[in-house]
């Protein structure tokens, strides 16, 4: 499209076309023509096959029809909603000048056009475009080679609340961390996009990564950028960060303003998050665990929708950012106890503060499309109703005995300037319109001299009324009408048959002025009704220009305070979601968890959040409650392990996986689904449960379980819980057995965390005669006339029979075939084998792990590195250097 020959057969508006299309590369381009964005060439087809509209051609070029699609501008959003959905980018370009002052440059001058907007998946604003319970995140991605290691780091941005992070990660981390973010869009430098050591993790995220130009990533001209969008000297006021931080965020920065082009949202000053202040769960945990989607990817179903009793958007956002990192820090942790505690003691206060919360609009978001010259009367709306929620809140919470948490978020909503919301609301119709150049948003009585254009409008709408009554009594036919219609105005019509008294005679032609000959009727008008007509016009505009100019007015003192606004949104949000969850304790009995810098894991009767649920809302039999202890003998040392065996169905799963939920709602502060615990600050959740396959990605079953079998060993800490379900399960029994035994090994002997174990494999049993800390339990099952029937409970001990048989029954597996099961198994359980594992107890030395460096420094070094260390290798023969081998043979 750029080559010369394109550029010099184009006629004008093509040749804008392509010049603003070559300017921005890889975005749909929404050209403006009048009531529609137009789409031409490729970015047509896609469109058209994306949106499903029609495909036509206007014009040809290069001697070829060009394809053609359009989307109105009132529609626009929902269109931009699905193209941004299916992963495309849109660049809007709008006309920026008058069309009539493109006509008095000549005739054949095209209005000037540039594009105002980029949309992109991280940096909408429009509520159509976003959920209300979820966050819009941008992140970037910079690293900064140079020193030892590489620093990585990320810096993410909600455009539409102006919330700024950063946080350093490392290369093992990343994932993780981005997930536990889970940005809609990820920029990373192009120089990194094919990185061998990063591309895994992209690959994984797919087209949220979007590879950008270099540049945005200096970290040269990185603090400048910044310090201008903050519109300050330096960075030295907003705290310590690192080069890769700061490139990060530059570079997040840079591309908001790259997006939004002229407007510039107003964003928090960028916070940091320390990694080791919050809870590691690994990309696999995540998923299994079913946080916030289901493994398929629903909401419901999942861990956030069971706990999720918050009732704005701005609540079940912070909820659900709480859920993705939990804390490791006892003190912040009982900060938030104590807020639900507060909440729970005065029996009404939760239901009352609920209520007031429910009409709290979405007040950031509304405030951030103001900023961005983006909003309608309608966003003014919301912050006026913002406002007077935050002080029926504020009014309802007593300062004097509040916690920690509570008394911030109070502080916050006093904060508000006192008389903003009054003098917004004086001004404000009740019912608004959603689009401004609409008008009739301000109230009668908010500006004297609009009120009197109104009055006028309305006076004229009666003399027009009494006009038609006029020339009815004038002409004698009574059956004329004065209408009104967007091209004519103000006219007169009549039937064809009764045009006669206004069409003879000269008085009567001067008197009505032909306009239009319809197929039955004509269509007149007369310099009372032109000047009329003039009157009323100018008197709408003029109406409409008061009402635009009191509109700007009020943004400007909305946008003036922006901060003071989001501090009180954020202080909403944390009240929100302290009585969504005490609302949640109350209603489903949960306790308050001890959580502390110990290395205890203590439960008492917990439950499935998810599962109890469920089973509730079936009206089923009640969630069996269950113990769980992996504390250590004396509160500091190192972890237990649980060794689960049971059958299939018994509850296995359901059990391990309620463990670490606990663990998650007891670090984000949550009262937990137990009548006891007692939980020591858990810095790594890791999880092996389920049979997540990634085949998509080339890996078998079993290669993925082994995968993220190593991943937990070679990273559990003495303060990591560790789930796993079923390991060695999708391999040959005896190498599924042998790599069992040897995991749990290493979890006593050199992971030492606390860690529960479900497995089939009763031979691991076995081992609790040798690992001091090891415990074996079972999901207790009775039997009944050759069924079995499932406690759920979990009892000391281990299973002596699988029950598969069983369960295949239960299954409906053919008859026949379960006989012939029974049968052949009869047969293997008689038959004289030699039980294997008693074998291995009996003859095999314990797991030996390798005595750690540290400790070797310990006891001084060896004899081999003494020697070691005194080589000057540069200064050896190879002849030396075989014989100095030698020797160090012989010192072995
Ligand atoms: P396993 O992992 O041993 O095969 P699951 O954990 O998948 O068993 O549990 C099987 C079914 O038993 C689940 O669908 C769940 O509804 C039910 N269940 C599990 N634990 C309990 C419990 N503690 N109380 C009541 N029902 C339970």
């Amino acid at each position: 499209l750029t080559s010369e020959e394109s550029r010099a057969t184009a006629t004008p508006m093509m040749e804008q076309f392509i010049e603003i299309k070559a300017a921005n590369p890889g975005s749909l381009l929404f050209y403006r023509m009048g009531d529609f964005y137009e789409l031409f060439f490729e970015d047509a087809v896609d469109a058209s096959r994306a949106l499903g509209i029609t495909l036509t051609k206007r014009g040809q070029h290069l001697g070829q029809d060009i394809p053609m699609c359009g989307v109105p501008v009132h529609a626009a959003d929902d269109y931009l909603q699905k193209l941004i959905s299916l992963g495309f980018r849109v660049a809007v370009c709008e006309q920026i000048e008058d069309p009539a002052e493109a006509k008095k440059r000549g005739s054949k001058s095209v209005v000037k056009r540039d594009v105002v907007r980029l949309v992109t998946p991280g940096t909408i604003t429009e509520d159509k475009l976003l959920s209300p319970f979820e966050s819009n995140y941008l992140m970037a991605l910079a690293r900064i080679r140079g020193g030892s290691a590489p620093q990585l780091a990320l810096a993410w941005i909600d455009i539409s609340t102006g919330i700024f992070r950063l946080a350093e990660t490392t290369e093992t981390r990343l994932l993780a961390d981005i997930l536990r973010i889970e940005p809609r869009e990820l920029i990373v430098p192009d120089t990194l996009f094919h990185d061998e050591e990063l591309k895994p993790a992209f690959d994984v995220l797919g087209r949220v990564v979007v590879p950008q130009p270099a540049v945005l990533f200096d970290s040269a001209s990185a603090e400048g950028r910044i310090a201008r969008y903050f519109g300050v000297g330096t960075l030295d006021g907003f705290g310590a960060f690192s080069r890769a931080e700061i490139a990060a965020a530059a570079a997040a920065v840079a591309y908001v303003e790259k997006t939004q082009i002229s407007e510039r949202p107003p964003l928090g000053l960028p916070e940091r998050q320390n990694a080791a202040s919050t809870l590691f769960i690994d990309p696999a945990t995540r998923a299994n665990l079913e946080l916030v989607k289901t493994l398929s990817g629903d909401r419901n179903g999942s861990l956030l929708k069971a706990i999720d009793r918050t009732v704005t958007g701005g609540g079940a956002r912070l909820l659900a950012e709480r859920l993705m990192s939990p804390l490791t820090d006892p003190v912040a942790i009982a900060d938030r106890q104590d807020s639900i505690a507060h909440l729970l003691s005065d029996g009404l206060l939760v239901d009352r503060l609920r209520d007031a919360m429910k009409r709290v609009p979405d007040m950031p978001r509304a405030l951030s499309r103001l900023a961005l010259d983006r909003g309608g009367p309608r966003d003014l709306g919301a912050v006026v109703a913002g406002l007077a929620a935050s002080a029926e809140v504020g009014g309802l919470l007593d300062p004097s005995n509040l916690p920690t948490e509570l008394s911030e978020a109070l502080a916050d909503l006093a904060a508000l300037p006192a008389d903003l919301g009054s003098s917004l609301a004086a001004m404000l119709a009740d019912e608004l319109p959603l689009l401004k150049r609409d008008g009739g948003f301000l109230r009668d009585g908010a500006i004297p001299e609009l009120d009197e254009l109104r009055a006028l409008r309305d006076q004229s709408r009666r003399v027009i009324a009494g006009l038609q009554l006029q020339y009815a009594e004038e002409t004698g036919i009574k059956s004329l009408k004065i209408k009104h219609n967007n091209v004519l105005g103000y006219f007169i019509e009549v039937t064809a048959g009764n045009a006669g008294p206004m069409t003879e005679g000269d008085e009567a032609k001067s008197r009505f002025i032909h306009r239009q000959t319809m197929a039955n009727a004509m269509r007149f008008t007369t310099t009372e009704l032109a000047d009329l007509e003039s009157r009323i016009a100018n008197a709408a505009g003029q109406a409409l220009s008061l009402e635009l100019a009191a509109f700007d007015q009020m943004v400007a003192k909305v946008v003036a305070a922006a901060e003071p606004i989001k501090a009180a949104a954020r202080a909403l949000a944390v009240i929100d979601v302290a009585s969504g969850l005490a609302a949640l304790a109350e209603e489903q009995g949960y306790c308050r968890p001890l959580v502390d810098d110990s290395r205890m894991f203590a439960i008492t009767a917990g439950r499935h959040p998810v599962v109890e649920q469920a089973l509730r809302r079936q009206a089923a039999s009640p969630f069996i409650a269950n113990d769980c202890d992996l504390s250590p003998n004396d509160t500091k040392g190192p972890g237990a392990i649980w060794l689960l065996t049971g059958p299939n169905m018994g509850g296995k799963s359901t059990f391990l996986r309620q463990n670490a939920l606990i663990a998650i709602l007891a670090q984000m502060g949550s009262f937990v689904p137990a009548g006891a615990a007692h939980i020591g600050i858990v810095d790594r959740l890791f999880s092996r449960v389920g049979a997540s396959d990634d085949l998509a990605r080339g890996r078998s079953t079993f290669m993925v379980e082994m995968v993220e079998t190593a991943a937990i060993l070679n990273q559990a800490t003495d303060r990591s819980l560790v789930i796993l379900d079923e390991i060695g399960r999708g391999t040959a029994t005896f190498d599924g057995l042998s790599i069992a035994w040897a995991a749990v090994e290493h979890l006593h002997e050199a992971n030492r965390c606390r860690s529960l174990f479900a497995t089939h494999f009763h031979e691991l049993t076995a081992l609790s005669e040798k690992l001091a800390r090891m415990s074996n339990v079972t999901m207790r099952v009775k039997e009944w006339d050759g069924d079995v029937i499932f406690l759920h409970e979990v009892g000391p001990g281990s299973a002596d029979r699988s029950y598969g048989i069983q369960v295949a029954r239960l299954a409906g597996l053919p008859a026949a075939v379960v006989a012939r099961a029974r049968e052949v198994l009869t047969r293997l359980e008689d038959s004289d084998r030699k039980n294997p594992a008693a074998q291995l107890i009996d003859d095999l030395p314990l797991f030996q792990v390798a005595v750690r460096r540290d400790e070797i420094q310990k006891s001084g070094p060896s004899k081999v590195e003494e020697v070691l260390r005194s080589l000057d290798l540069d200064d050896l023969t190879p002849r030396q250097a075989l014989d100095a081998l030698y020797d160090l043979k012989k010192q072995l």
